[in-house]
């Protein structure tokens, strides 16, 4: 039987912390997931009730999931590339440090970070502070950290393997450092997606495949190279349904876990509350077959 491993972008509620996560996932049928530890956008972050990640855990293996699998990301707003305002760069090493312990409570053992945007700073200082802030983060034993690929918008460092690897190389500990490949910013950065194993083996040569521990699937509003950033829904956007389905079962990425971080589904169109897409596209995934009216379905299922 074909194994997949697949999730999407979940929830993780001051309440109910990764129990809350679980139940998500399963409500879609995943296998694994990601989330926050808190809101993605700052770095407040509640004490963790151990009795609820007992409970998480207990959940998860009655249901197959397998914790090696689950993901979580750092928010976006910490920035290790940029040492303007010090005390701005060591509160993000040192929350990087916080987060590390706090997957280490829940018991995850892969923490995707965005590299940093130089701001100004150019992209050879920027991959030397990111490299000092990892050094400095990884002194501590714990999970590993995934640098994501970016879309190169603004002055985002990690829009090309190349520098990627520049920050890999600077690693002390590189056992702890992997990557997390992001579909959408690999278009919007000016890779072409349409041969998938012609780009592993650029990526094989650069970095190495075995590298790789997470993938995130998104399709994107945008041609190849915009630098823009900005997910679609899967194949409803400039990859294509084909394309991305060629991506999720690479036999060489059988291992990986894939997660969805499609937009959510306005009832309108416009502003109104939205509705995660997730069992629906997953859906598809499994039936291997492009439902064009899936977001259709999506609005009629949650109007009842
Ligand atoms: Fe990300
Ligand atoms: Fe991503
Ligand atoms: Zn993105």
């Amino acid at each position: 039987m074909e194994k997949l491993i697949i999730g999407s972008h979940v929830s993780y509620t001051k309440e109910e912390g990764m129990l809350g996560s679980v139940k998500e996932a399963l409500s879609y049928k995943e296998n694994t997931f990601m989330f926050y530890t808190g809101a993605p956008q700052n770095t407040f972050r509640a004490k963790i009730d151990e009795d609820k990640v007992k409970k998480a855990k207990e959940l998860m293996k009655e249901n197959d999931i397998d914790i090696n699998n689950v993901i979580i990301h750092a928010p976006y707003i910490i920035n290790l590339a940029n040492d303007k305002d010090k005390d701005k760069y060591n509160f993000a090493i040192n929350f990087l440090k916080e987060e590390l312990k706090r997957a280490k409570i829940l018991g995850i053992k892969n923490i995707v970070l965005h590299p940093g945007s130089h701001v100004g700073l150019g992209v050879e200082k920027g991959i030397q502070n990111i490299i000092n802030a990892l050094n400095e983060v990884l002194k501590e034993e714990g999970p590993t950290i995934c640098l994501e690929t970016m879309a190169g918008k603004g002055t985002e460092i990690g829009k090309t393997f190349e520098e990627i690897n520049e920050i890999i190389k600077g690693i002390k500990n590189k056992e702890k450092i992997g990557v997390c490949l992001d579909t959408c910013h690999l278009n919007d950065s000016g890779y072409d997606i349409t041969n998938f194993d012609e780009l592993l083996e650029k990526f094989g040569k650069i970095i190495g495949i075995n590298k790789i521990k997470c993938i995130h699937i998104n399709d994107s509003k945008n041609e190849k190279g915009t630098h823009k950033d900005r997910h679609e829904n899967i194949g409803f956007g400039k990859l294509g349904f084909q394309n991305i389905i060629n991506i999720i079962y690479n036999e060489k990425l059988k291992e990986v876990p894939k997660i969805l971080e499609t937009p959510y589904i306005s009832m309108n169109g416009g502003k109104d509350r939205t509705y995660p897409p997730y069992k629906f596209e997953i859906e598809m995934i499994k039936n291997k077959k492009f439902n064009p009216n899936l977001l259709e379905d999506i609005r009629n299922y949650n109007k009842s």
